[in-house]
């Protein structure tokens, strides 16, 4: 199984048999354990990585790689996969949950994936500056302002590999106060069991009557 990444020329239909790590949304699409809904368009999946308490991908049965493909021909599917999104997200168990939904500037793996996420961002699999800064910087597209690119343009207007590669080196900073650690365990280990611990405190003193502010 080739370990590189498959580069801009190599189409992932190559590879379609190779089991190359990067088609390993195909399987998953096919995986009853890891379908959450499917309709005519699309197929809903739960990251098999999560980066917080709810992550899911959002993807279309339609054979496209990423947003490079996407034309106009495309809008109706992108507006289906957003409202789809939506929809997925009023689910009651989300019902304390904000979410985010976009793509990755730059994907990884071949099928269009739409992420669908919590931004708790509270995972076991969520361990480095990059996972971090892929969902909480620019790198991060929101799916709205993908659908006004293609509709104003005919196509994605993607940030360029170098601007890609700033947004993975920007300092980790915490996506909800101005806390800025230098070490992304440290962000989690420390700043996230404070938020928890001052969340709940806030809780106990909201019970009594008390506002903490
Ligand atoms: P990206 O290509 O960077 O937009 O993100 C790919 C997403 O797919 C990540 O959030 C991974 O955790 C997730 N992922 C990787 N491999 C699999 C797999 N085999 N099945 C389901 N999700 C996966």
């Amino acid at each position: 199984m080739p370990k590189r990444k498959l580069s801009e020329g190599e189409h992932p239909e190559k590879f379609k048999t190779s089991g190359h790590w990067s088609l390993g949304l195909l399987k998953t699409m096919e995986d009853p354990k890891f379908i959450v809904q499917s309709d005519n368009l699309t197929t809903v999946i739960k990251d098999a990585y999560p980066k917080a308490e709810f992550h899911y991908l959002v993807l279309p049965k339609q054979n496209l790689s990423n947003l490079k493909e996407i034309t106009k021909e495309h809008i109706t599917l992108l507006e289906h996969m957003d409202r789809v999104a939506k929809e997925l997200i009023t689910d009651h168990k989300h019902k304390s949950k904000t979410f985010k939904i976009g793509y990755h500037a730059e994907a990884s793996m071949f099928r269009l994936h739409l992420h669908v996420i919590s931004d708790d961002m509270n995972s076991i699999c969520l361990k480095t500056k990059k996972h971090w800064n892929s969902f909480n910087s620019d790198f991060f597209l929101k799916s709205s302002d993908i659908l006004l690119d293609v509709k104003e343009h005919g196509k994605v207007i993607l940030p360029s590999k170098d601007a890609c590669k700033k947004y993975m080196e920007l300092p980790l900073k915490c996506h909800k106060c101005d806390y800025k650690p230098k070490k992304y365990p440290r962000l989690k280990k420390t700043h996230f069991k404070t938020f928890e611990i001052k969340f709940k405190y806030r809780l106990v003193l909201l019970k009594f009557g008390r506002c903490l502010d």
